[in-house]
């Protein structure tokens, strides 16, 4: 059974006010086989961390450099984001994929670096509005998946999370048979790789609220979902774990 998981990634916004809302979510009892996952800017990984301390809400970064540590000024390596407290990172995200240019073959040796590290990837894949309407999506996303995920990854360092750029923050979301039908094609492209491909946990990103989690959630292959301006607080994001 793959165990079901709501994910939040805050961006590029949160100050020490915000782990308020990490606080309220402690309180929300989710149902059993339900994880979260908070993944907040870098400069409130260690407290989010403190705060939450035995409870099962986990931590994770939204980027890591590919390298143990150097000469690299204003990265992060994933040895600190674990020394910070975090258990995961967001890699190849669309945003860091079309702001620093990041490639499939940069956010593969950083999903190396993270479970060298000990830290579970979730790593992003997505196509383009462009790309949906020439009818590549599903070969962009097997593509880019691919190319972004190592070869030592499994279904205990790696979750997948197919994010189509043009649901990004728009109030769009594909039809549950297109989510369907991507998720099937990246599970069916995982089992000619990985042995333990039906163990991996596949999310759907993209303006993912309260009220369409439940029909996202329904989908075959869907195993949750990475959520962004829904997860900033526990009073939207509440109704997407209950959902699951
Ligand atoms: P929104 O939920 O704001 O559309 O963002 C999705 C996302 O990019 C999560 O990584």
């Amino acid at each position: 059974m793959r165990r079901k998981l709501a994910a939040g990634n805050w961006k590029m916004n949160g100050t020490p006010d915000s782990l308020a809302e990490i606080e309220a979510l402690m309180r929300m009892q989710a149902a059993p086989g339900v994880e979260i996952l908070i993944c907040p800017p870098a400069t409130l990984i260690a407290q989010a961390a403190a705060r939450v301390g035995d409870h099962p809400i986990a931590i994770g970064g939204q980027d890591c450099h590919p390298k143990a540590q150097g000469a690299h000024t204003g990265d992060l390596s994933a040895a600190m984001l674990a020394a910070a407290g975090a258990t995961h990172v967001i890699l190849g995200h669309s945003e860091r994929r079309a702001d620093h240019g990041e490639s499939d073959a940069l956010v593969r040796a950083k999903a190396e670096a993270a479970h060298a590290a000990g830290l579970i990837a979730v790593i992003c894949v997505g196509e383009t509005l462009e790309e949906r309407e020439d009818g590549r999506a599903e070969q962009v996303v097997t593509r880019q998946q691919a190319g972004s995920l190592p070869d030592g990854a499994s279904a205990a360092n790696t979750i997948v999370a197919y994010e189509p750029v043009w649901a990004i923050g728009t109030g769009k979301v594909p039809g549950t048979d297109d989510i369907g039908a991507i998720h099937g094609a990246m599970r069916a492209a995982l089992a000619e790789r990985f042995e333990d491909a039906d163990e991996m946990r596949l999310l759907y990103g993209g303006s993912v609220k309260g009220s369409n989690a439940a029909e996202i959630f329904a989908v075959a292959d869907v195993d949750g979902a990475l959520v962004g301006g829904a997860s900033l607080t526990a009073q939207d994001f509440s109704p997407i774990v209950a959902a699951l």
